[in-house]
């Protein structure tokens, strides 16, 4: 069908989009010898695993059940790194999973041991205490951050057990971070690095991003391989699928107090959290930032949440009643973090493919409500 009878509120997988943001991590592992895992959190859409499979070396977790979904539906290594562990999560990783990392010297020495007779590679995760941003909450070497071992707390660290490393330090950055965090990892943890046999420098590279560069990757990931001998991994979620998704909404009504207010058929607390969790402003097409265009409308979200608000945008025409409202850059943290409160519908689930057209994938109804209890 054509984008403009998919239903509404509709979540749209750009396949083209994807692809060339695939296309480039495939070059850059080509040319470079670095391997790129796939880390899900993001975007844990499963039906478009295969696709993604067949550009990288495999999947990244944070999870249990993002591993299992990874076996399941992608090809390649897959990597599990989570805070902590349970037992029964531990039998099932170890069957599964080709990495563990753990993130405290006492978690590697409870189970390190079982994931080594697994025959699994064991890392642990490191916080090099290298601040790359402005704020604490989002900032995993923010000060007393849980996130990874420090440098001191390293030397009670059961060495024996790793043959790796992983940090996880940057958001949304480009290559001048990644230098910084790699110099502070030298620094700190460079003598335990010629004995270990990889690091895995995690995500937050906005690798697909216009102007992102690239050499200055390459030439920091080249000193750990040459210097050091090491297998480099990098996991980026976001940047797999930056620009890759669409959300259609539809104004269902206009009211006005103080300024003109359209009422979508979707919610942002509900759809896109980051939206009113991260002060996310995601690209509207065909609508400016207030006032740059003549007719500014505040969107407003369905819920009866007083806090659900899309934003301010501004149009070339007054909004009406039926009108259709696509927001870009809409895959990220969307349909991974969706949620029914208040009773609203999930969007549907549709993605446009290479020669344009569109199928609906998933849509959603009210048993999907009640099963949650
Ligand atoms: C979130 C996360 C990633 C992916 O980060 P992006 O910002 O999506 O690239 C990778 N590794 C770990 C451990 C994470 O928590």
């Amino acid at each position: 069908m054509l984008e403009s009878e998919l239903p509404t509120p509709c979540y749209l997988i750009d396949q083209t989009k994807l692809k060339q943001n695939l296309t480039i991590l495939e070059d850059l592992r080509r040319r470079s010898g670095i391997k790129i895992l796939f880390a899900q959190k993001a975007f844990s859409s499963f039906p478009f695993y295969q696709m993604i499979s067949r550009y990288l070396d495999g999947a990244a977790a944070t999870s249990c059940y993002e591993a299992e979904l990874a076996h399941l539906f992608l090809k390649g290594e897959n990597h599990v790194c989570q805070t902590v562990y349970e037992p029964q999560e531990m039998e099932t990783l170890c069957a599964i999973c080709d990495h563990i990392v753990f993130n405290s010297p006492t978690q590697l020495a409870k189970y390190g041991p079982q994931a080594r007779a697994n025959g699994c590679e064991v890392g642990l995760r490191i916080n090099p205490e290298y601040r790359s941003q402005k704020f604490d909450d989002y900032d995993p070497c923010a000060p007393f951050s849980r996130l990874g071992t420090t440098l001191s707390n390293f030397s009670s660290a059961d060495r024996s057990l790793i043959s790796g490393l992983h940090v996880h330090a940057l958001f949304e950055q480009n290559a001048g971070a990644l230098e910084h965090l790699v110099d502070a990892v030298i620094e700190k943890f460079g003598d335990y690095l010629p004995s270990l046999s990889w690091i895995n420098l995690g995500g937050g590279h906005h690798i697909t991003r216009e102007g992102y560069q690239f050499e200055r990757l390459e030439a920091c990931c080249k000193k750990l391989q040459d210097q050091y001998g090491l297998t480099v991994y990098l996991e980026p979620g976001e940047a797999i699928v930056w620009e890759a998704g669409y959300f259609i909404t539809t104004v269902l009504d206009i009211v006005e107090n103080g300024m003109p207010i359209a009422i979508l058929d979707a919610s942002a607390v509900c759809h896109a959290p980051d939206i009113t969790e991260l002060q996310y402003r995601p690209p509207l097409i065909g609508g400016g930032a207030p006032n740059e265009l003549p007719y500014t409308f505040r969107l407003g979200g369905r819920t009866c949440l007083p806090e659900d608000i899309f934003g301010d945008y501004s149009f070339d025409h007054p909004l009406e009643i039926g009108e259709r409202l696509v927001f870009r850059d809409m895959a990220i943290n969307t349909l991974t973090k969706a949620n029914m409160y208040t009773g609203i519908a999930m969007p549907s689930v549709a993605v446009r493919a290479v020669d344009n057209s569109c199928r609906v994938l998933r849509t959603f109804s009210f048993e999907d409500y009640r099963n949650r209890f």
